[in-house]
């Protein structure tokens, strides 16, 4: 890894929070709209080492005005080792960890909260949770998974670690009406009430040609208004207006 995998600075990563952004490479899911493609080196299924002492150092440079690191990918869990050791550092100079995830490394996430190195978990639920529908998006089957995931929700809330939950979405790929209701109602049966984030969907930034426009702001409205009646904190992420919630009754 080279510090171009590392962003110094950023405060969308983490709401109200300063934070250094970590990615580490590889990545088990071969989603269509991966932005990150050139980072995972998409098709060869590598990735490369994380350098550790060079991120310790970059963590070590920003650790007076951020208050959190956040690690990402790729899929940060693939890189265990790394993880554990780096969030380790992270907690040893006084900031806050935060895992950015597919979910589908369950085991590796359990201990994470288990040995108490991770304050918060953002877990992408990237497609209703059934065979057909996660193959079709990430490229492998991972509905099962991911659905034993969601299940350490509780295991987080025991241990005051705060939890959030994402879809991304784009026009005649991802987020249909019908989906956004299967996902929060699968979201609410198994981890509970957390927080669910519909996130607008860059098609320009994408792997593949998967659509011809980003959902608009009212689009993701609308579509966010199918998850306020199961789910209580559901929110919007926009490129233009960054983070909102949305009311089940506007
Ligand atoms: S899970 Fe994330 S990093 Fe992995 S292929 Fe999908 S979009 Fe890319």
């Amino acid at each position: 890894m080279t510090a171009t995998n590392i962003i110094p600075l950023s405060t969308v990563d983490w709401y109200g929070r300063a934070v250094t952004l970590v990615f580490l490479m590889g990545c088990p899911f071969r989603c269509q709209y991966c932005h990150n493609h050139a980072l995972l080196e998409m098709g060869q299924l590598t990735s490369e080492p994380a350098n550790i002492k060079e991120i310790e150092s970059e963590i070590e440079k920003n650790s007076l005005f951020i208050s959190a690191v956040v690690f990402t990918g790729g899929e940060c869990f693939q890189q265990f080792d790394a993880l554990l050791s780096l969030a380790e550092f992270t907690h040893d100079h006084g900031l806050l960890v935060g895992v950015q995830t597919n979910g589908y490394y369950t085991d590796r996430i359990k201990q994470m909260i288990e040995k108490r190195l991770v304050d918060q978990i953002c877990m992408d639920v990237k497609a209703p949770l059934e065979h057909d529908a996660y193959l079709r998006i990430s490229g492998i089957d991972a509905a099962g998974r991911v659905s034993d995931s969601l299940k350490l929700y509780k295991l987080c809330e025991r241990n005051n670690i705060d939890v959030e939950t994402r879809t991304t979405v784009f026009p005649d790929f991802i987020g249909s009406p019908q989906e956004i209701r299967s996902i929060a109602t699968s979201i609410r049966d198994l981890a509970g009430d957390v927080r669910y984030i519909i996130q607008q969907g860059m098609p320009e930034n994408a792997w593949r040609h998967i659509s011809e426009r980003a959902y608009s702001r009212d689009e993701l409205i609308s579509l966010a208004r199918n998850a306020s009646p199961i789910l209580s904190d559901v929110r919007i992420r926009t490129k233009e207006s960054g983070e909102e919630c949305v009311n089940a009754n506007p």
